[in-house]
Protein backbone atom coordinates (compact mmCIF):
# COMPACT_ATOMS: atom_id res chain seq x y z
CA UNK A 1 0.00 0.00 0.00
CA UNK A 2 1.19 3.71 -0.65
CA UNK A 3 1.47 5.81 2.34
CA UNK A 4 2.28 9.26 3.12
CA UNK A 5 4.97 10.09 6.13
CA UNK A 6 5.98 13.30 7.72
CA UNK A 7 9.44 13.78 7.89
CA UNK A 8 11.78 16.48 8.91
CA UNK A 9 15.19 17.73 7.97
CA UNK A 10 17.79 17.47 10.86
CA UNK A 11 19.74 20.37 9.61
CA UNK A 12 17.05 22.68 8.41
CA UNK A 13 14.32 21.74 9.97
CA UNK A 14 12.49 21.49 7.35
CA UNK A 15 8.90 19.58 7.12
CA UNK A 16 7.80 17.64 4.02
CA UNK A 17 5.70 14.84 3.36
CA UNK A 18 7.44 11.78 1.37
CA UNK A 19 5.13 9.09 -0.08
CA UNK A 20 6.08 5.20 1.45
CA UNK A 21 5.45 1.78 -0.15
CA UNK A 22 4.51 -0.67 2.58
CA UNK A 23 3.89 -4.52 3.11
CA UNK A 24 0.35 -5.05 2.45
CA UNK A 25 0.71 -7.73 5.07
CA UNK A 26 3.29 -7.42 7.79
CA UNK A 27 2.36 -3.53 7.30
CA UNK A 28 5.72 -2.73 7.61
CA UNK A 29 7.35 -0.22 5.68
CA UNK A 30 9.28 -1.32 2.17
CA UNK A 31 12.76 0.06 2.78
CA UNK A 32 14.51 -1.82 -0.49
CA UNK A 33 12.64 -2.33 -3.47
CA UNK A 34 14.92 -5.61 -4.74
CA UNK A 35 13.26 -7.28 -1.32
CA UNK A 36 9.73 -6.46 -2.76
CA UNK A 37 7.25 -7.80 -4.91
CA UNK A 38 3.47 -6.98 -6.71
CA UNK A 39 0.59 -9.52 -6.78
CA UNK A 40 -2.59 -8.68 -8.48
CA UNK A 41 -5.38 -11.58 -8.30
CA UNK A 42 -6.29 -12.73 -12.39
CA UNK A 43 -10.31 -14.09 -12.25
CA UNK A 44 -10.45 -17.50 -14.52
CA UNK A 45 -9.78 -16.34 -17.89
CA UNK A 46 -7.03 -14.38 -16.85
CA UNK A 47 -8.13 -11.25 -16.23
CA UNK A 48 -7.01 -8.97 -13.30
CA UNK A 49 -9.34 -8.15 -10.86
CA UNK A 50 -9.21 -4.86 -9.94
CA UNK A 51 -8.85 -4.38 -6.03
CA UNK A 52 -6.26 -6.68 -5.32
CA UNK A 53 -3.11 -5.15 -6.25
CA UNK A 54 -0.98 -5.43 -3.61
CA UNK A 55 3.07 -5.51 -2.55
CA UNK A 56 4.60 -7.36 -0.16
CA UNK A 57 7.84 -8.20 0.75
CA UNK A 58 9.48 -11.23 -0.65
CA UNK A 59 9.99 -14.16 1.39
CA UNK A 60 7.98 -14.78 4.68
CA UNK A 61 5.31 -12.10 3.79
CA UNK A 62 5.01 -13.55 0.14
CA UNK A 63 5.27 -17.28 1.38
CA UNK A 64 2.24 -16.37 3.82
CA UNK A 65 0.03 -14.42 0.75
CA UNK A 66 0.77 -18.04 -1.05
CA UNK A 67 -0.43 -20.17 1.96
CA UNK A 68 -3.90 -17.79 2.23
CA UNK A 69 -4.54 -17.67 -1.25
CA UNK A 70 -4.51 -19.74 -4.52
CA UNK A 71 -1.09 -18.74 -5.85
CA UNK A 72 -1.76 -19.88 -9.39
CA UNK A 73 -4.28 -16.94 -9.91
CA UNK A 74 -1.82 -13.91 -8.05
CA UNK A 75 0.69 -13.28 -10.80
CA UNK A 76 3.36 -11.02 -9.26
CA UNK A 77 6.00 -9.32 -10.88
CA UNK A 78 9.24 -7.53 -9.30
CA UNK A 79 9.04 -4.21 -7.60
CA UNK A 80 11.84 -2.65 -8.88
CA UNK A 81 9.37 -2.69 -12.22
CA UNK A 82 6.62 -0.69 -10.55
CA UNK A 83 7.73 2.54 -10.88
CA UNK A 84 8.92 2.51 -14.58
CA UNK A 85 5.40 0.95 -15.58
CA UNK A 86 3.50 3.15 -13.67
CA UNK A 87 5.88 6.21 -15.25
CA UNK A 88 5.10 4.97 -18.89
CA UNK A 89 1.22 3.66 -18.24
CA UNK A 90 0.73 7.30 -16.91
CA UNK A 91 2.49 9.48 -19.78
CA UNK A 92 -0.10 11.59 -21.25
CA UNK A 93 -1.03 12.28 -24.84
CA UNK A 94 -1.66 15.59 -24.95
CA UNK A 95 0.12 18.93 -26.22
CA UNK A 96 0.29 20.03 -22.51
CA UNK A 97 1.84 16.69 -20.92
CA UNK A 98 5.85 16.96 -20.14
CA UNK A 99 7.55 13.82 -20.95
CA UNK A 100 8.13 12.22 -17.80
CA UNK A 101 11.78 10.68 -17.95
CA UNK A 102 13.71 13.77 -18.21
CA UNK A 103 11.34 15.54 -15.58
CA UNK A 104 12.25 12.96 -13.09
CA UNK A 105 15.39 12.69 -14.11
CA UNK A 106 16.25 16.44 -14.03
CA UNK A 107 13.81 17.39 -10.89
CA UNK A 108 14.49 13.74 -8.85
CA UNK A 109 17.28 11.94 -9.81
CA UNK A 110 20.38 12.37 -7.15
CA UNK A 111 23.25 13.93 -8.29
CA UNK A 112 25.35 10.76 -7.45
CA UNK A 113 23.74 8.70 -9.86
CA UNK A 114 23.20 11.54 -12.96
CA UNK A 115 26.38 10.16 -13.83
CA UNK A 116 24.80 6.13 -14.26
CA UNK A 117 21.93 7.62 -16.33
CA UNK A 118 23.97 9.72 -19.24
CA UNK A 119 26.04 6.37 -19.56
CA UNK A 120 22.84 4.41 -20.00
CA UNK A 121 21.34 7.03 -22.07
CA UNK A 122 24.41 6.66 -24.09
CA UNK A 123 24.74 3.29 -24.98
CA UNK A 124 20.71 2.81 -25.38
CA UNK A 125 21.46 5.60 -28.35
CA UNK A 126 24.41 4.08 -29.78
CA UNK A 127 23.27 0.85 -29.82
CA UNK A 128 19.67 0.29 -29.67
CA UNK A 129 19.05 -2.52 -31.48
CA UNK A 130 20.51 -4.45 -28.53
CA UNK A 131 18.14 -2.14 -26.20
CA UNK A 132 17.30 -4.93 -22.91
CA UNK A 133 13.98 -5.84 -23.43
CA UNK A 134 11.07 -2.91 -22.36
CA UNK A 135 9.68 -3.23 -18.96
CA UNK A 136 6.40 -3.52 -20.63
CA UNK A 137 7.27 -6.65 -21.48
CA UNK A 138 5.59 -8.21 -18.77
CA UNK A 139 4.73 -12.47 -20.25
CA UNK A 140 1.17 -13.29 -20.02
ZN1 LIG B 1 5.96 -7.69 4.86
Amino acid sequence: MLQVNLYQDEETGRKYYGPILCCDLCKKQITDLNLALYKWQNDERRNPVHGTFCVLHKGKCDEVHNQTYNAERWPWNEATTLLALLINNSQGKSEKSQDLWPHLVEHYCPDEQLEGVQQVAGRILKDPVNRPPSVNDLAV
